[in-house]
Formats: C-alpha cells, structure tokens, sequence
C-alpha cells in the first residue's frame, strides 16, 4: 500500500479529504438495452450495430427486460429502495462516439435510491450511503490504435454503444482513499454475487470515477471537487485519490483556489491532470425520453426481482459460520469471491469434518494455487479429493506431513487427489512393536516433559506425538501413535 508523504500526514490533521464514488456497471444481458444486437465482447468494429444505436432519424427505442431486472437485482443486493416509477431522460452533449448527440440516462427520477455498503474500518464497520442507482447506455469508443492510418487518425467503433448500463453514485461518506478501495472492492464483490455483471475491468466492465474534495477539519461546507475519470484499477484509484487529495491541500496551503474541474490520472507518472472544466448538470439540458413511457416496477415484478437474488456474500459468511461451525475469519476467506465459496461448500458438504475442509482449503490449498497462478475453478486438486483428503487426516490414516507431500505432488503433476493417493498411498508403520521402539527413546531422551505429563500437563501429549512423527518421517500412524503413547506416559 502506498502510504503518504510526511508533509501530507500532518496536513491531514488540519484537512479532510471527503470522496465520492461513481461506478458504472455493465449488465451482462446478451443483447443491447435499447435494440436486439448484441452485446458481445471484442467482435470486428461496428459489426454489432443497427439504427436504433446508430442514432438514425427516426428509429425507436424499446427496453430491454432483462436490463432492468439485472439493475434492480443490483440495487436490491446494495440495499436500494426500488422507485416503482422512474423516468429515462436525454443528457445532451457531443461526442465523436455518441452519434445520438445525446445518451439515454435517468435524472431525477432514477430506478433506485438510498442505498448503502459496509465496509470496514479501523475500530469497526463504516456504512457507505448510496445515493441512486439508475440505469444508462453505453457509448461507443474512439480507437486511437490497432489500425492502418492510426498514426495520423482516430477511428470510432460503435459495437459497445447501447449496452446497458447500471450506474451507482456513492454518498460523499468516503473520507480516505483506503475507505475508496475498500468500497469499490464490496461493491465489486456484491455485483459479482448477483451475477448481473462479470465486472471485468479490463474489458471495461466495471468503471470508476471519483469526486475529490477537502475542507479545513470542524468545517461543515465541502470544498470545491475535482472529478478523476477512466481509471482502470482499484489500485490506481487509490493512489490518484491519493495523488489528488495531497494536490489539492498543496494548493489551498499556497492560497490558490481549487478549480471544479475533470482530471485524468497518469499511472506511469503516478499523477492527475486536467482535462476540462467540469459540466453542470444543466450544461446537460435533460429532458424526459419522448420515446420512451415511464419504467414501472411495481411490486409484484420487484418481489419476483427479489426471488432471483442469490444468497448475498454477508447472509453467506453467517451461515456458512453455522452451518460448518467455521471461524469468521474462515468464513471471510473462504467467501472472498463466489467461485471459492461454492467449491468450499461442495468439498464441506462432503467430509466429515467441514472445519478442517476450511483449513486444508486456505493452509494447503490457497498458496499453491496463488504460486501456480491457477484460479480455484482450474485446481487440481477436485473438491472430491478435498474432501476425501480432508478424511483421511481426520481418521488418522495419513498426518499431515504426508497430505502436505500428496499435494505437492498433485500439483507438480496436475492430478486430483484420489489419483495421487492411489498411487502413492503412503506406507504406515502401523507394527505396534516399531512404533513402541520410537516411543521408548524419545521418553527416554525427554524426562523433562515425562515428568510434567505426570504431573497433570496432559496437553504435552502433542508434543511426544510430533516427535514420534518426526523420528518415524511421518510414517507412523497418528491415532496409533496417540493411543501407544498414552498407555506408556500411563
Ligand atoms: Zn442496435
């Protein structure tokens, strides 16, 4: 994490920086918000186009159903209230990749309102207002790259222009860029659970814009924003926020006046700069859509939105805590994202003891997936050999040691586990007479700890184990070696 100049630390104790977050969202419908072409990724230029997001005279808008269901689950999963009525309006301005010269959004009258995420924060949780979600259309783009007169010409391709949008306004409750990233990485986590978008940032998917202002500290009134825009990862946001908020106290220290104004951040120089004086809402000159009739959502459509939400990542945590009598901080890894907390379910479900699924899942698992830069879907290792790993250990029948060997060798060769297990099904000295060999020479070599196991320290236990199993290179069988021992220690 980048951390901040000297200087700045202490402007903060005489500043407040105050953010606020757009993020726009894309809505993985098959087809356009207003047309039936499609919304397909990385097809040859304008070949997914037709008169309606061409912009031609005359053409007419129809929504599409699964936008708004797909923004309304969204807003419901970041606890928005529905509005049964809301309105699309033009917001007019010219853009080489807008041919309409004006982008259908929502003003005043958007599809949802007052929302809010939690997020934590040093000394607990901070709830984020969400002040509207609504649903827009993409533009196109102007390609400046990729093809043969590039050097001396921009070329526009209209295949992304139409494709529906959610976009969601935080409150002005951020008050560090840490709380900024922590915030778009909820919200990134909740949209990806509802499965309305794939929030790819790459692909543009997901996008941020952030308000930055500061005040004097005990000052109510906020101080004059800048708008940073088309940064392209939570990381970046960070450190521009950061960049900004450090530009702005500068300035405001040295008596200039900060200008309402939209700036773009350079990650090479780790930097803003400005673009363009910001628009007002009414440079915009909004009106309703003639050629579209009110949304309405009513109840009945907004409690069936309702029944296809999936179980959302904070109902999630909880009963996943219950239901495998899992730790919190368990429950937090293992619902970082859906993938992980289905497959963490499936292999639960299925071993005896679901606890040491979730500690053989982050102890063995996580890591070497991490260094063999594999996502959870590619390991391996099955859920079925998780689980069947996970019984194995339980039942005494392989230490841990051995698991730790098994795994690698799964993952050295790419196999699941059972296939490994079969194959190297490790040999256990489970000849009562060996084991008692060991026993003896290490009570002999530890009088010390004999002598308080005798005394009442009967949790030492674990300590004799741990040195059958390192004289025995992990071979001896662990609930043999428990019962042996106890007999001996008497
Ligand atoms: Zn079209």
């Amino acid at each position: 994490m980048a951390t901040l100049p000297a200087t700045s630390q202490s402007a903060l104790t005489k500043y407040e920086p105050v953010i606020g977050l757009e993020v726009h969202v894309q809505l993985l419908t098959t087809t356009k918000i207003f047309c039936s072409c499609s919304t397909k990724f990385g097809a040859a230029p304008n070949t997914h186009v037709c008169p309606v997001c061409l912009g031609l005279p005359g053409a007419l808008p129809v929504l599409n159903e699964k936008a708004v269901e797909f923004a309304t689950q969204a807003a419901m999963a970041l606890n928005c209230r529905i509005n049964e009525t809301s309105i699309f309006a033009r917001k007019n301005y010219f853009y080489p990749d807008l041919p309409k010269g004006y982008q259908i959004s929502q003003y005043d009258k958007p599809l949802a309102e007052h929302g809010y995420i939690e997020i934590a924060v040093a000394g607990g949780m901070k709830k984020i207002g969400i002040t509207r979600l609504h649903l827009e259309e993409d533009a196109g783009k102007s390609l400046h790259e990729g093809f043969l007169d590039a050097g001396d010409k921009t070329a526009i391709d209209l295949n992304r222009t139409g494709t529906p949008l959610a976009e969601i306004v935080s409150e002005p409750d951020i008050r560090s860029p840490e709380e900024a990233y922590e915030y778009l990485t909820k919200l990134k986590e909740i949209i990806l659970y509802t499965g309305v978008s794939d929030c790819n940032m790459e692909e543009g998917s997901l996008r941020c814009d952030a308000n930055v202002s500061v005040r004097p500290r005990g000052q109510e009134k906020f101080g004059t924003k800048a708008e940073i825009k088309n940064v392209n990862s939570f990381r970046f946001i960070r450190d521009a926020i950061e960049y900004e908020i450090d530009r702005q106290i500068e300035a405001i220290e040295a008596g200039e006046r900060i200008q309402q104004e939209t700036r773009l951040y350079n990650a090479q120089e780790g930097r803003t700069y400005s673009m363009r004086s910001k628009e007002q809402a009414h440079d915009y000159r909004y009106f309703p859509e003639p050629d579209l009739p009110p949304l309405v959502v009513n109840a009945q459509w907004q409690e069936a939105i309702g029944k296809m939400l999936p179980e959302l990542p904070e109902a999630r945590r909880k009963r996943m805590i219950a239901d495998y009598a899992i730790t919190e901080y368990d429950a937090q890894v293992l619902t970082a994202s859906k993938a992980l907390a289905d497959q963490f379910e499936e292999a639960a479900k299925a071993a005896k003891n679901p606890k040491r699924v979730a500690n053989l899942v982050q102890g063995e698992l996580m890591g070497r997936l991490k260094a063999a830069g594999l996502e959870i879907e590619q390991s391996p290792v099955s859920m079925k050999g998780m689980a069947m790993s996970a019984d194995l250990v339980e039942s005494g029948a392989i230490s841990s040691k051995i698991l730790k060997d098994l795994y690698d060798k799964a993952f050295a060769g790419r196999e699941d586990f059972p296939t490994v297990y079969e194959r190297e099904k490790p040999q256990q000295i489970t000849d009562v007479g060996a084991l008692e060999k060991i026993i003896d020479e290490i009570i002999a070599a530890n009088p010390k700890q004999v002598e308080q196991y005798r005394a009442g320290k009967t949790t030492i236990i674990g300590f004799f184990v741990g040195q059958v199993m390192k004289a025995s290179k992990g071979q001896a069988k662990p609930d043999l070696v428990n019962e042996l021992l106890g007999k001996k220690l008497g």
